[in-house]
C-alpha cells in the first residue's frame, strides 16, 4: 500500500475539485486528486450544458469535465483512482485512506465531495433520465420552451424551480404528496399568484410513463396520498425536486455541519471548522448548486490553501530566527 505526500490534497474531481487543483497547481503545491466514484462529478451525468461562460455553442458535460481534467493535469495535478473511506483531521498533515488502502497526506485539504439530487426511486425514473426527467430546471428547463412540465416537491427547491420553469413553459404544474408546503412564504405567495403554475396537492408520483427510445417522459402516474385514487397527468418534463444528499458522511463529527449535512464553513469564505482544510461546491452550497458556482469557490479554496501555507512558513521562518 503506496503512501501520497502534497501540499494539497483534493478529494472530489467535479468542477470544485478539478478548478482547485488548476490553482493550486499553478502556485506549485503539486496538488493530488482523488476522483471517487464519479470522476468528473455531476455534469457526466448530463448532456447538454449552456450556462458555462466561455462556450457559444452548447457543449456536453462529460466533455466539459475532460477538458477540466485534462488542463489541471497539464499545470501539474496528479489525479488518482479512488475513493476515500475514512479521514483523520486531528492534526497536520491530514491523513485519508483510500478504499484501495493507499494513504494520502496533505498539508491542506480540499475538500470537493458535491452533493447529489435525491430521487424517487420509482418505475421509469432512471431509464428517462435525460429524456425527460431531470432534477435540474436551471440547466434543463430551456428544453421545454413552449411545452408543457411538472415539478415534484414541496421545498424552496420545488418552488423555485416551478416559478424558474415560467420563463419557459406556459403550463407548470407542481406536484406535493401533503397539502402544503414547506417553502417559505415569499415564495409560496410569489408561486400562488402565478397565473401558469397549478399545484396537484396530496399527490405522489407512482411512476414515469415514456418511451425510453424515441418519444422521451409522456406522463406521471400519480396516486392521491389521501384516498387512494390513482391519475395520469401527460407532460414533457418532469423535474424531481425533492433535496439534495451533500456527499459528507465522511466527515460527521470532524468538521461542522449544518442540520442538512452541508459542511459550514466561515461566511463568505472557504474556510471550515479546521484550519487548513477548505471545503468547495455544492458540499458547502445548499443555494446555488451550479458548475459555475462550484468552479468559483474551488478557486477560492485553492488560493485560501496557498495562503494558510504561506502564512504557517513565514510563522515558522519568524519563530526560528527570534529563538
Ligand atoms: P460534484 O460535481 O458533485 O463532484 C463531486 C466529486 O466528489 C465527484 O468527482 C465524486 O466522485 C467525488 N467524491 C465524492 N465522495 C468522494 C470520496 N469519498 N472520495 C473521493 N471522491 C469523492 N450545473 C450547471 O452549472 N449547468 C448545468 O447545465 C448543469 N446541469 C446539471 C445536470 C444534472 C443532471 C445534474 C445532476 C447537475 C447539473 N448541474 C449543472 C449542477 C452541477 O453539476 C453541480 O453544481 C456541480 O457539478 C457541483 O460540482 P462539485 O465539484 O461541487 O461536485
Ligand atoms: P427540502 O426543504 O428538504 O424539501 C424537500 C421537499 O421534497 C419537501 O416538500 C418534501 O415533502 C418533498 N419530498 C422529500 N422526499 C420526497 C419523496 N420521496 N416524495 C415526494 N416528495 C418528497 O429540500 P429543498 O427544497 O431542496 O431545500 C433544501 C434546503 O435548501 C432547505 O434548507 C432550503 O431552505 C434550502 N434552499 C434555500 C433556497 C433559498 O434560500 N432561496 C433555495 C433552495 C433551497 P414534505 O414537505 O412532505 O416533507
Amino acid at each position: 500500500m503506496a503512501t501520497h505526500k502534497t501540499r494539497m490534497l483534493v478529494i472530489g474531481s467535479g468542477p470544485a475539485g478539478l478548478t482547485a487543483a488548476i490553482y493550486g497547481a499553478r502556485a506549485g503545491l503539486e496538488p493530488i486528486v482523488v476522483q471517487g466514484l464519479q470522476p468528473g462529478g455531476q455534469l457526466t451525468i448530463t448532456t447538454d450544458v449552456e450556462n458555462y461562460p466561455g462556450f457559444r455553442d452548447v457543449i456536453q458535460g462529460p466533455w466539459l469535465m475532460e477538458e477540466m481534467q485534462a488542463q489541471a493535469e497539464h499545470v501539474g495535478t496528479r489525479m488518482l483512482w479512488d475513493t476515500i473511506v475514512d479521514i483523520d483531521l486531528t492534526g497536520s498533515p491530514f491523513r485519508a485512506i483510500g478504499d484501495s488502502g493507499d494513504v494520502y497526506e496533505g498539508e491542506t485539504l480540499v475538500v470537493a465531495t458535491g452533493a447529489q439530487a435525491k430521487w424517487l426511486g420509482v418505475p421509469g425514473e432512471e431509464e428517462l433520465g435525460g429524456k425527460g426527467v431531470s432534477a435540474c430546471a436551471t440547466c434543463d428547463g430551456f428544453f421545454y420552451r413552449g411545452k408543457k412540465v411538472v415539478v415534484i416537491g414541496g421545498g424552496n427547491t420545488a418552488v423555485e424551480e416551478a416559478l424558474y420553469l415560467t420563463n419557459h413553459s406556459q403550463d407548470v404544474t407542481v406536484i406535493h404528496r401533503r397539502d402544503s408546503f414547506r417553502a417559505e412564504r415569499i415564495l409560496q405567495d410569489r408561486l400562488f399568484a402565478h397565473p401558469n403554475i397549478k399545484v396537484e396537492w396530496n399527490k405522489a408520483v407512482k411512476a414515469f410513463d415514456g418511451d425510453v427510445g424515441a418519444g422521451g417522459l409522456r406522463a406521471v402516474e400519480l396516486v392521491d396520498t389521501v384516498t387512494g385514487e390513482a391519475s395520469r397527468i401527460e407532460t414533457d418534463g418532469a423535474f424531481v425536486a425533492i433535496g439534495h444528499a451533500p456527499a459528507t458522511g465522511l466527515f460527521k463529527g470532524k468538521l461542522e455541519l449544518d442540520g442538512g449535512g452541508y459542511i459550514v464553513g466561515e461566511p463568505g469564505t472557504p474556510k471550515t471548522s479546521i484550519p487548513g482544510v477548505f471545503a468547495c461546491g455544492d458540499v458547502m452550497d445548499h443555494i446555488y448548486r451550479q458548475a459555475v458556482t462550484a468552479a468559483g469557490t474551488g478557486c477560492m479554496a485553492a488560493l485560501d490553501a496557498e495562503r494558510f501555507l504561506a502564512e504557517r512558513e513565514f510563522a515558522a521562518a519568524k519563530e526560528k530566527t527570534s529563538a
